[in-house]
């Protein structure tokens, strides 16, 4: 049996390496078990890649890097954020070792307020996945929520639509199911279509969820999600303000309204930020340098 927690996630460019870095200190701060951080490699910068072991060792987590070619039959995004956005969804069954059962995914602009543990351990009623379904709290973004009305309605049918940022995926059922293999299908298909899947990693899911999988009309989707409780996901943009005390984790939605620059409402929104933010700071400082005497020294911390 592996206590461990684990964690997925991806970054790509300095902002939000900068918040993955606050994300993670997060984690471990609440965390009532051991913490391996899983990041995938393709996006990370250098200097991101060789500060990651003292960073960790400093905070006491454990990091593995996870890399998949984009395979050459899949039809590849032109845009870079909507790549990483696929590499959200569209290899978890390829990332991992096989002896991984279970993997948390947080996205990288996320700050978590409770035990990941409990994730670790909920049961998901025999579903691949759990995502948390977007709230319906806040009043004033009615108009926006897009979901409620037009294509997303016809096909809901009064079934949730998730929000990708945090979700939970038990890796056994998902290898075993080849809901991979399912995803990955029906991303070609759909992805034909340039003005679909516009939140790639969003809709993905929530299409598969709710389209019937073969066999008997009405029976099984194609690929299940368990409604994951609402306080795993918080975000100020959706959800209003008598429901944040509860909230285990905040994510940092774009808010369709106001359209805030991510720092900005990270400093506004989540008061434990900047406090992160400045040991999250005060650690690379140091780190780099370590690395640079190493170098000087001759000892080839930056690998020679
Ligand atoms: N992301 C990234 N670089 C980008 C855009 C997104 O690394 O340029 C990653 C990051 O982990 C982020 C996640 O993809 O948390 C989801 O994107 P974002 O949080 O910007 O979406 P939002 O929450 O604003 O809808
Ligand atoms: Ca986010």
């Amino acid at each position: 049996h592996d206590p461990r927690i684990h964690v997925f996630s991806v970054a790509s460019g300095h902002l939000y390496e900068r918040l993955l870095k606050i994300m993670m200190l997060s984690v471990v701060r609440h965390a009532g078990a051991p913490v391996k951080f899983w990041l995938l490699q393709n996006t990370l910068s250098p200097a991101f890649k060789a500060l990651l072991p003292g960073f960790a060792a400093a905070h006491g987590f454990e990091v593995g890097l996870v890399t998949f070619r984009w395979p050459t039959w899949l039809r590849a995004q032109t845009d870079a954020q909507r790549t990483i956005w696929a590499y959200k969804i569209l290899f978890l069954d390829v990332l991992f070792p096989l002896t991984l059962r279970r993997v948390i995914f947080v996205d990288s602009d996320q700050v978590v307020r409770a035990d990941l543990a409990e994730l670790m351990a909920l049961p998901l009623d025999g579903a691949p996945y759990g995502y948390v379904p977007f709230c319906e709290s806040r009043r004033d973004v009615d108009g926006f929520r897009f979901w409620k009305g037009g294509y997303w309605a016809g096909i809901l049918a009064g079934r949730p639509y998730h929000i990708s940022a945090l979700y939970v995926v038990d890796l056994d059922v998902f290898r075993s199911t080849r809901a991979g293999d399912t995803l990955r299908a029906v991303y070609q298909s759909l992805s034909a279509d340039p003005a679909s899947l516009s939140n790639l990693d969003q809709d993905l899911p929530n299409y598969a969820a709710v389209t019937p999988g073969g066999g008997a009309p009405g029976g099984h989707p194609l690929v299940r999600i368990f409604s994951l409780p609402q306080e795993w996901l918080w975000c100020d943009s959706w959800c209003d303000q008598a429901s944040k005390p509860a909230a285990k984790t905040i994510d940092l939605c774009n808010n369709p309204l106001t359209k805030v620059p991510k720092l900005v409402a990270a400093k506004t929104i989540i008061p434990e930020w900047e406090e992160y933010d400045r040991m999250a700071a005060a650690t690379t400082a140091e780190v780099y340098a370590r690395l640079a005497q190493a170098v000087a020294s001759g000892g080839g911390g930056l690998g020679g």
